[in-house]
Order: C-alpha cells, then sequence, then structure tokens
C-alpha cells in the first residue's frame, strides 16, 4: 500500500496572484482536495488506478470552477465540445472522445469507448450515439452554462480569436487531469476539456490524442497536460516524456524538464503537466506562472496554484 499515489490538475497559465481573491482560492483549493481525495480513496481501498483516475477527473468535471464538463467554454457557435482521453499503463488500452456535446461527463465515455467500442478515439455525432447507446448521463445545454464562460465568449464572439480560458489579466488552461499508481503497480492517466473558447470547426486539442495529451505505460510513467493544445500535439508531449525515460533512461523528473522547459517553449507551447512513475514519484512542472494542482502520496497531501 506504500506506494499508492495520486496526482491532479485543473489547468496551468498566467494566472494573476492578485486576480485570485481568498474567497476563490478557497473554492479552488476545495475542489482539487475534494477530487484528489476521492481518487485517493479508490487507491487506498486497493482499487485500481484507472478507476481512481476516473473518480477525481468526475470530480473536477463536475465542477463549474474548471474548463471540463459543466463549466465547459463556449465554442464558436455557442454550443459546449468537450474533449477527454483515459489510458491505462497494464496493456495501454486507452480511450477518447472528441467535440461531444450534452455528456455529462465524458472522462467517463472515455473509458466506456476504451472498453465496449472496440476503438479508441470516437468524435461528434458517432461519440454522442455511442453515449446514448451506452446510456451514460447526458444533460442539456442548460446544465453546461457558466456566467463567467459566457461572459468570456462574449468578448471575441463574432471574430476569428480563439482564445484560452481567461479572467481579465489571465490566460489560463482549465483542463483537467490526473495520474494514478495503485498498490499492484499499475499506472493510468486521464484528461478532460472544453478545450479553447470560441474554437471553431471542431477544433479538437491534445488533451483526447494518446501520446499528445494523455499518456500511460507501466514500463514509465503517467502523464496528464494542460497548455496550448496545438504546440503539445506537435511535441507528441506526453509520449516524449515516456520516450526520453525508456529510451534514454531519465529519470522522470529530468524526462518532464526537457519536455516542458526545453521542447515546448520554442512551439509557444505554454502549459505543464503532472506526471507520476511506477515508484510513486511525482512531478508537477509548468514553464508558465501557476497550475492548479494538488496530490496525494506517502508524504500526504499537498495542494497548490502558484510556484
Ligand atoms: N490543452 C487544452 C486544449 O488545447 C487546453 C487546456 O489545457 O486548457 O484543448
Amino acid at each position: 500500500m506504500e506506494k499508492i499515489a495520486i496526482a491532479i490538475h485543473g489547468g496551468a497559465g498566467t494566472l494573476d496572484p492578485s486576480a485570485l481573491t481568498p474567497e476563490k482560492e478557497a473554492a479552488y483549493r476545495g475542489a482539487l482536495s475534494a477530487a484528489v481525495r476521492r481518487g485517493h480513496a479508490v487507491l487506498a481501498a486497493g482499487g485500481a488506478a484507472i478507476d481512481a483516475v476516473e473518480a477525481a477527473v468526475r470530480v473536477l468535471e463536475d465542477s463549474p470552477l474548471f474548463n471540463a464538463g459543466k463549466g465547459a467554454v463556449f465554442t464558436a457557435e455557442g454550443t459546449h465540445e468537450m474533449d477527454a482521453a483515459i489510458m491505462q499503463g497494464s496493456d495501454l488500452r486507452a480511450g477518447a472522445v472528441a467535440s461531444v456535446q450534452n455528456v455529462k461527463n465524458p472522462v467517463a465515455l472515455a473509458r466506456l469507448v476504451m472498453e465496449k467500442s472496440g476503438h479508441v478515439l470516437l468524435s461528434g455525432r458517432g461519440a454522442f450515439e455511442f453515449a446514448h447507446k451506452q446510456k451514460v448521463e447526458l444533460e442539456d445545454d442548460e446544465y453546461f452554462f457558466d456566467q463567467l464562460r459566457y461572459d468570456q465568449w462574449q468578448e471575441v464572439r463574432g471574430s476569428t480569436e480563439t482564445r484560452l480560458d481567461h479572467s481579465t489579466g489571465e490566460k489560463k488552461f482549465g483542463t483537467v487531469g490526473a495520474v494514478a499508481l495503485d498498490a499492484q503497480g499499475h499506472l493510468a492517466a486521464a484528461t478532460s476539456t472544453g478545450g479553447m473558447t470560441n474554437k471553431r470547426w471542431q477544433r479538437i486539442g491534445d488533451s483526447p490524442v494518446v501520446g499528445a495529451g494523455t499518456y500511460a505505460n507501466d514500463a514509465t510513467c503517467a502523464i496528464s497536460c494542460t497548455g496550448n493544445g496545438e504546440a503539445f500535439l506537435r511535441a507528441v508531449a506526453a509520449h516524449d516524456v515516456h520516450a526520453l525515460m525508456a529510451y534514454k533512461g531519465l529519470s522522470l523528473e529530468e524526462a518532464v524538464r526537457i519536455v516542458v522547459h526545453e521542447k515546448l517553449p520554442p512551439l509557444d507551447g505554454e502549459g505543464g503537466m503532472i506526471a507520476l512513475d511506477k515508484h510513486g514519484n511525482i512531478v508537477l512542472d509548468f514553464n508558465c506562472t501557476g497550475m492548479y494542482r494538488a496530490r496525494i502520496d506517502r508524504r500526504g497531501e499537498v495542494v497548490a496554484i502558484f510556484r
């Protein structure tokens, strides 16, 4: 039981400490703590890493504070198109959904894609049809409405600008994710997002793409990313950490440092990632001012936002 560990994130970005009122900070910290504890409880009861990451991400999807599930940003058409992925390190099985609407917990749908579809990635209308068939919980558009996200959209509505989730003076990625190591030594990762405000043409980011925003392999590590999705896709960021460990023998910390601080910045890849290796080491790293994050391992619980 000693080595069970879990880490989560609720997005990274250029965060302005003065914009974070004590009430807002307490709300974020409370939500992060609730999510990481939910996931940890699964592991502590002897549950699988895949169940732990799904449980933790569901809590974050249900919170309007983050850009995933309830609280997902608006597209150019005023809808919510969500992306999610889940992967288990023991056999490299993975499931993902892209551009899905009205699904309460996209991560749960991604899990069903992994287990029941015979495929890895379903998108748009097809993913919705599959969701319907699997009887996953659906919600009407109203459920996904959030005034802050709506106001963010109004600022760019009608233009061709695609924006990150932001509040005045801030530029943040509100994607959520989790990585976990269970008592059997298996790793898993999950990521869920509403993508970018005012996105068009069914734009899909890195989050649902295996190897870009999400990756897990028992041989090395589990990774969930947040940041400018286009850059993370081009860098194949999550898999690159795995590759540096597998082929170069680097430690988790060094592999994450190279990807986050050397490979992503030249591609305008602002953001960060949470990473966990098979020994239970956790690395939470980012190349911007902050990342909403939490972890529980043998040393206890830590919740943090800024560096
Ligand atoms: N990576 C996400 C995307 O590009 C955004 C985020 O991390 O908030 O869709």
